[in-house]
């Protein structure tokens, strides 16, 4: 029995609720619109159906006939359908009249509530909606009606509390005059807040008779905060506070990278610019007995040769003789997960150091990417366990997010050579990496950069920290 669910996305990157994210991961389908973070989307499933509704579509958000019709259509394709939205999907997402239409129709469904724009967009700003002596209750209206109908100024203005407009961007203006001319005093604290949650979050802080001057950059979407509690500031203290932080690279490296990131506040954006694909290294465990080192370049280049030599039945009791050989620490992490310890580590993590440590060795299997340094070549037979591949649907995505980031960190000399010839760099953003190698290829465009201590995630997240200083 297929079944649907209203799952709503928050507002920003990473703000969707446990369950919404758990659905999301199993769903056969998803239908989607604007004002969400579109990189949660990488959280479906590779073969879900991905149905875009938003403006861009051109099934203006008016026609709400056509979407229900969408979800209706996807319901009898479809096993589990998630519908997902920004915010929460009964805040002024027309949620509500989605699931009246799918009850009518008598398909099963559920909603799942998220954060709101109208609570996290002033949060994100500093500014609670409701706090202690300051505001007892939140009101929230929207500032765009398909009629043009005013709100009641005159009420708003008697009522107590923080009146919040969502939809507000370009009726700010209408809304601060509306509010004075209905009895609010020219000088109530308010603040206009601009992609909250995003890479670009901005607010800009006034009063009602100001603020409408000082908002002409503001982009949508925004939401105007009005009382006395957008006159407090509680913005988060953490060092890389509402900082884009771009971390270009794939693994589980990266992930670490933006967990670590988050932590200390930043918006981590994890730039995929390559994806990893095996290639066929068969000939390795056919003449595996005449090695006796095994040297591997990185943790990618060690999941890939276990999970060939799983597929191909190999004991591991066949390892046992070998001697292990890794670039750096991380490679050696992941090389432990699999149950042997790194014999051989040079105190240079790169493939040169690697190369010094292992000269004059007899027996040497290298077994990396494609495209490896070649100081390695010489001092052993080479296997190739996988080929970096760029996508350009992808690569368009990661410019765009490494375009708009106050830092660029990059993980190895491979993404940068993939993704900073592409970059119009006009902001001229530090650019933060680990190793001499991935160093070089960034001098090689002209830019200098900022090396992390070591190759571990938490020197580069404290060398990001330190940009910021
Ligand atoms: N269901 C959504 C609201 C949909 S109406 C929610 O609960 O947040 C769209 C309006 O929401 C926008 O015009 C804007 O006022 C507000 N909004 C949504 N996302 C926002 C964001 N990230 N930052 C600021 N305002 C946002």
């Amino acid at each position: 029995m297929s079944r649907i669910f209203l799952v709503g996305a928050g507002c920003g990157a990473g703000a969707i609720s446990a369950r919404g994210l758990s659905l999301l991961r199993r769903c056969d389908c998803v239908v989607y619109d604007d004002l969400l973070d579109e990189s949660i989307l990488g959280e479906c499933p590779s073969d879900c159906e991905k149905i875009y509704v938003g403006k861009r579509s051109g099934a203006h958000s008016a026609e709400q006939g056509e979407i229900n019709r969408i979800l209706m259509a996807c319901a009898e394709k479809h096993r589990l359908v998630v519908r997902l939205k920004g915010g929460d999907p009964y805040v002024f997402g027309r949620g509500g009249e989605e699931a009246l239409a799918l009850k009518d129709a008598g398909v099963p469904f559920a909603e799942i509530p998220a954060s709101t724009s109208a609570i996290a967009a002033p949060a994100a700003a500093g500014i609670p909606v409701t706090h202690r002596g300051v505001a007892r209750s939140f009101h929230v209206y929207t500032g765009h009606t398909r009629d043009g109908e005013m709100p009641d100024y005159a009420l708003i203005a008697r009522t107590e509390g923080t009146h919040i407009f969502l939809m507000a961007r370009s009726r700010c203006g209408d809304i601060c005059r509306g509010l004075i001319e209905g009895g609010m005093s020219e000088d109530t604290p308010c603040a206009l807040v601009s992609e909250a949650g995003m890479p670009g979050e901005r607010a800009v802080r006034g009063t009602l008779s100001a603020l409408p001057e000082s908002i002409a950059d503001m982009p949508s979407p925004a939401v105007l905060v009005v009382g006395k509690t957008a006159g407090m500031d509680i913005r988060s203290t953490l060092p890389l506070a509402g900082v884009t932080v771009a971390v270009a690279g794939t693994g589980e490296y990266v992930g670490k990278v933006c967990t670590l990131l988050n932590e200390e506040g930043a918006f981590a954006r994890p730039l995929a610019v390559a994806e990893v694909k095996a290639l066929a290294f068969d000939a390795f465990f056919e003449r595996m007995k005449e090695f006796s080192v095994l040297a591997f370049t990185s943790s990618n280049g060690v999941r890939i040769f276990f999970a060939r030599a799983k597929e191909k039945k190999i004991d591991h009791r066949a390892f046992a003789k070998y001697k292990f050989a890794v670039v750096g620490k991380g490679t050696a992490e992941t090389l432990a997960e699999f149950g042997f310890y790194a014999d051989i580590i040079p105190s240079v993590h790169t493939a040169a150091g690697l190369a010094e440590k292992l000269r004059g060795m007899k027996g040497v299997a290298v077994l990396r990417a494609e495209g490896g340094n070649p100081a390695l070549t010489e001092i052993g037979e080479e296997f190739l366990l996988y080929r970096l591949y760029y996508d350009d649907e992808k690569l368009r995505q990661c410019v765009y997010e490494a375009e708009r980031a106050d830092i660029i960190a990059f993980s190895s000399a491979q993404t940068v050579r993939g993704l900073l010839p592409l970059l119009s760099m006009e902001r001229r953003p530090p650019l933060v990496c680990i190793g001499e190698e991935t160093a070089k290829a960034i001098r090689a465009f002209g830019y200098t950069p900022v090396i992390a201590k070591d190759a571990s995630a938490e020197s580069l997240v404290k060398e990001i920290i330190s940009c910021r200083d």
